[in-house]
């Protein structure tokens, strides 16, 4: 017998869900497609691409419609992605509020929400008002479970890959249990995911973004590296992957977070470089003194750095610096472990002097990254905004999305 890898009938019905998702993904990447060029695409025979199809028409998850034949004969069938064959609730939970989007089987926003929470409100009654923010959206669209592919939550904090938040500073939760306790009272799959997801909403918003190998370095309230590597987002063994703002860079540096000294995140988050801002503005002469208000946030207090940057203030200037050098050490290591063909800068400390970073980081490429000379590395600011995390928890659902018949 030729083929000595005998398989099972689990292993085919696994092969058969493996290859519907890789057909699905081809398409909500590429868009409407022949069986033909599927066939190309995901590497599989016409026969094998032609049960699929039937599977996924029986689904009603993909829409089949004549093309235009280049000649006389037969005029092609184009397959793409039904984009209601399925919908996704992408969720996001912060300190003031829950952010809710309505995603089509494309991953296309449907309409989102924002519910708010007080820091009264207990897990229970944050468990309630996830409940009824999700319902009242399926139920404005007249979406029933059955057709909700998923509900996926996103949380700052540690996840274990059970979907129980082990730790939100933000929150204030530890050992949260949240999947089970939003599965309980749903008839569709529910996830918590990480808050890297949201390197994958890039990729959504900018479908010219194909690189398969991207590093995501995040400055905002805290400091995180997303990485997808060969095409995959990666998570890691517990969930933890790209934790960049807990490399120690000076042991006897200030109190992370984290418990542990002299984390990158103490010296450059928000949080951290606003209090520094206020600090050095006790002695420093800058514009921002009178910029700064009591009640400032630390997204206002960098806004307002931002604005004495364009105005070339020397105190802001020396502040740009001082993150720059802070930064790039971090950069060009996380370049030297991945190799990366594009570095994304996100978070709002970033986007203050986006082009001042990316320089540092391209001179820092130059003098402390291997071999860098036979390296395109473009850097560029993300663009997927204040909706990048329920876009990329949606996208994380689709991802992974397969059906068993
Ligand atoms: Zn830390």
């Amino acid at each position: 017998m030729s083929n000595y890898k005998i398989q099972s009938p689990i292993d085919s019905r696994n092969a058969g869900i493996r290859n519907e998702l890789l057909v699905l993904n081809i398409l909500r990447t590429h868009g409407q497609m022949s069986q033909s060029g599927l066939c190309r695409q995901a590497d599989l025979s016409s026969s094998t691409v032609s049960y699929i199809i039937g599977r996924l028409r029986e689904k009603n998850l993909i829409i089949e419609e004549y093309g235009q034949s280049a000649s006389r004969g037969a005029k092609p069938v184009l397959i793409s992605i039904n984009p209601t064959g399925r919908f996704v609730l992408g969720i996001e939970i912060n300190p003031t509020d829950i952010f809710a989007g309505l995603f089509d089987f494309n991953c296309k926003l449907t309409e989102s929400i924002r519910t708010t929470i007080t820091a009264e409100q207990n897990i229970g009654e944050i468990v309630k008002l996830i409940e009824i923010t999700a319902r009242g959206l399926l139920s404005k669209h007249n979406i029933t479970e059955k057709m909700t592919a998923g509900i996926g939550l996103a949380v700052s904090g540690s996840i274990s890959k059970a979907g129980v938040v082990e730790l939100s500073s933000p929150m204030g939760w530890k050992a949260v249990p949240l999947r089970a306790m939003l599965q309980e009272r749903f008839d569709c799959p529910v996830s918590v995911h990480a808050t890297r997801v949201r390197l994958l909403a890039e990729k959504i918003i900018d479908p010219t973004l194909t690189s398969q190998n991207i590093l995501y370095l995040n400055v905002a309230n805290g400091v995180g590296g997303h990485i997808i590597s060969d095409g995959r987002l990666i998570h890691g063994t517990d969930n933890r992957s790209g934790e960049i703002g807990h490399i120690v860079i000076d042991a006897n540096g200030p109190r992370c977070g984290c418990g542990h000294k002299g984390c990158l995140e103490a010296y450059i988050s928000g949080p951290a470089l606003a209090a520094k801002i206020r600090n050095d503005l006790t002695t420093a002469d800058s514009q921002l003194v009178p910029m700064i208000a009591e009640g400032d946030l630390p997204t206002d207090v960098l806004a307002k750095w931002g604005q004495a940057l364009k105005n070339n203030d020397a105190y802001a200037l020396k502040l740009q610096k001082y993150v720059a050098d802070k930064l790039t050490p971090i950069a060009a290591t996380a370049i030297n472990c991945y190799d990366p063909e594009v570095v994304i800068l996100a978070g709002y400390v970033c986007m203050q002097c986006f082009d001042y970073l990316a320089e540092a980081i391209r001179r820092h490429i130059e003098t402390d990254v291997f071999d860098n000379l036979s390296r395109q590395i473009s850097i560029i600011p993300a663009k997927a905004g204040d909706k990048a995390i329920i876009i990329g928890t949606a996208s994380a659902i689709l991802r992974e999305f397969a059906e068993p018949a």
